[in-house]
């Protein structure tokens, strides 16, 4: 058993837990230079390492081992690490649902939120941003637009209308305090993973048709990174691959 209950404070290079994460992250790190190759494309996307359910311990692990990108879904699980870990030089980008009331939190840590959805939220993290900048500074949040691919409108795993992308992306747009950075998405449950990253690619054409520095692509998870490579992903949400299994919920 691994020993990922351990107290952040300390973590030894050496460990168990530590050597398998190594192993585990080396693995999809080649997985990704693969298809980054297959796909004939120079640039490779950007590595986010969702650590939900994991604790600090092993967001501490992975910023040793050369992580700079890490995810998480829940703002009471990261506002509690992201403090705990405030000296690390990470990014931390919130990719789950996210209600409008946790946007001041959210403002205090976050370097991007790929689940912007609604107007709003847009609107609750343009405030509770400009406020962190007002008091402290910081840079505008980045803005993913999560777009819903499902083709029956009442998808489970969220995301806006494909026909409300631009509205949303007007609505970041127009606020001094977040920068568009492009849509995101998760493949449907069941689905052909390569269907839905060629129909979230033409989602993001047309972002960029009236948005041209809006370029980011965040797609692909364990399961169907290629797939999101294939396509276009500029940024990659990995987490049991690198982490292992969770508990069915998050
Ligand atoms: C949990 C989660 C991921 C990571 O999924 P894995 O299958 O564990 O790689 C990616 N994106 C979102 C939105 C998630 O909630």
């Amino acid at each position: 058993m691994s020993d990922i209950g351990n107290n952040a404070g300390t973590v030894d290079a050496g460990d168990t837990r530590t050597h398998e994460l190594r192993g585990r992250l080396a693995r999809v790190r080649d997985r990704i230079a693969e298809a980054t190759i297959a796909a004939g494309r120079v640039e490779g996307p950007r590595l986010i390492v969702v650590t939900k359910f994991y604790p600090a311990a092993d967001v501490r692990r992975l910023a040793g081992l050369g992580v700079e990108d890490v995810g998480e879904s829940r703002d009471q699980e990261a506002s509690g690490k992201a403090a705990e870990l405030v000296e690390l030089p990470l990014r931390w980008h919130f990719i789950g649902q996210l209600q409008s009331n946790k946007a001041k939190s959210v403002a205090r840590y976050a370097h991007s939120v790929h689940s912007i959805d609604r107007p709003q939220l847009a609107d609750a993290l343009a405030k509770a941003v400009a406020l962190e900048q007002e008091q402290g500074g910081r840079s505008p949040l980045e803005c993913f637009v999560q777009v819903n691919l499902d083709d029956d409108a009442d998808g489970h795993r969220g995301g806006a209308l494909p026909s409300d992308v631009g509205m949303l992306a007007d609505k970041i747009e127009s606020a001094a305090s977040l920068h568009l950075a492009g849509v995101m998405a998760v493949a449907p449950l069941g689905g052909d993973p390569d269907a839905a990253f060629e129909k979230l690619a033409g989602i993001a054409a047309q972002l960029r048709a009236s948005h041209p520095h809006a370029t980011g692509i965040s797609a692909g998870m364990s399961q169907d990174l290629e797939a999101a490579v294939r396509f276009g992903a500029t940024h990659l949400r990995i987490g049991s691959d690198i982490l292992g299994s969770r508990p069915a919920v998050g």
